[in-house]
């Protein structure tokens, strides 16, 4: 049985109820910042053991443990490096995620056989009051179906969960779409193992130099410290092609991709940030990398429920928010580019 509990606004007497099967070891999805989270308490192994089971998601892709107030990492990292206390200051609670050396308390079910920690703050009044009153830290990865994409509204997480965990929290769609930026703290200087909702040139306004590992734009020959990067991910059922380059001959080779999949007696479906397509379905997905973001998966779940047989997606330009946006687009299509001159 699940409970679905609508919190368009933060409800405390509500949110009991919600904390409480948390404290029970039960799964409880609730909205964050960056997408909705599938949460348990983040030391508890048979409950985090559950959310594995519930997604169906591989035992050595670690959770993000979710806290709400920065005394907390005090409990879950052995070592916490200056950087950690001058970027926390700066974007916590926030869609930055730390990699750190964990302490004992924390399970290995939780960190995926890593000896390694992921946290983070979110910028959510739902979340963070549901930690707060749950008195847990809290695991809690993409609520989708390992390998979907993730969700940005509780009708998406209805659609992977209804019947299968406790509780969902209705918070409302997210702000901005796309997971936590995931930086690995343990080396200097830091790494980014995974782009996000913080961009790339923010952390570096802070803390300098920053590395970025292979995985981060595909190139993961090497994914043990970027375990979740190796998976295929974000993907509908549809196949989807990129196509990347000056936007004009962008937009004139999806026109004739159409004509030639559809040819072959293929539902073509385009998400594009503009322009007019001849296609069996069609997502606007806006103009700005924060108004991509926020619709990315929500229109890889749309074309997915209009049947098509192939999703051609126009690529942005890898800044800003634009990193994260294309990183999920080239999983979601196995790396199927076309990188045009
Ligand atoms: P999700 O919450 O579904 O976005 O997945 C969490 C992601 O955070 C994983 O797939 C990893 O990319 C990353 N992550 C979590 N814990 C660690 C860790 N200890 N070391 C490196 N990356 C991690
Ligand atoms: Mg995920």
């Amino acid at each position: 049985m699940t409970i679905v509990i609508n919190m368009r606004e933060l409800d405390e007497r509500k949110m009991r109820i919600a904390a409480r099967f948390i404290r029970e070891g039960k799964l409880v999805a609730f909205p964050t910042e960056t997408v909705y989270g599938l949460g348990a308490d983040a030391l508890n192994e048979a409950a985090v053991r559950r959310i594995f089971e519930a997604k169906g998601r591989p035992p050595d892709n670690p959770l993000i443990v979710h806290i709400a107030d920065f005394e907390q990492l005090y409990g879950l990292a052995e070592e916490i490096p200056e950087e950690a206390k001058i970027l926390a200051e700066k974007f916590w609670p926030g869609p930055l995620t730390f990699v750190l050396p964990k302490r004992e308390v924390v399970p290995s079910v939780t960190t995926g056989g890593l000896d390694t920690v992921a946290v983070r703050m979110p910028a959510n009044e739902i979340a963070l009051s549901l930690i707060r009153i749950s008195g847990r830290a809290i695991a809690a990865p993409s609520a989708n179906i390992s390998g979907k994409p993730s969700p940005t509204s509780a009708e998406h997480v209805v659609d992977d969960f209804y019947g299968r965990i406790e509780c969902i929290i209705d918070g409302g769609e997210t702000e901005i779409g796309v997971e936590s930026t995931v930086i690995d703290l343990t080396s200097s200087p830091p790494v980014l193992l995974r782009p996000g909702g913080l961009p790339l040139e923010e952390i570096k306004k802070v803390v300098g130099k920053v590395e970025i590992h292979p995985a981060v734009r595909g190139y993961a020959a090497d994914t043990a410290k970027a375990p979740g990067m190796k998976y295929r991910h974000y993907a509908p059922n549809a196949r989807v092609v990129v196509v990347e380059g000056r936007r004009e001959r962008v937009r004139r080779k999806i026109a004739e991709l159409i004509e030639e999949y559809r040819r072959k007696g293929f539902r073509v479906g385009v998400m594009a940030t503009g322009g007019s397509y001849d296609a069996d379905a069609y997502v606007n997905l806006g103009k700005s990398e924060e108004e991509i973001a926020k619709n990315l998966f929500k229109a890889l779940r749309e074309l997915d429920k209009k049947n098509v047989d192939i999703i051609l997606a126009e690529g942005i330009e890898e800044k800003g928010l634009g990193l994260a946006v294309m990183n999920r687009l080239k999983k979601a299509a196995g790396y199927r580019t076309i990188m045009l001159k």
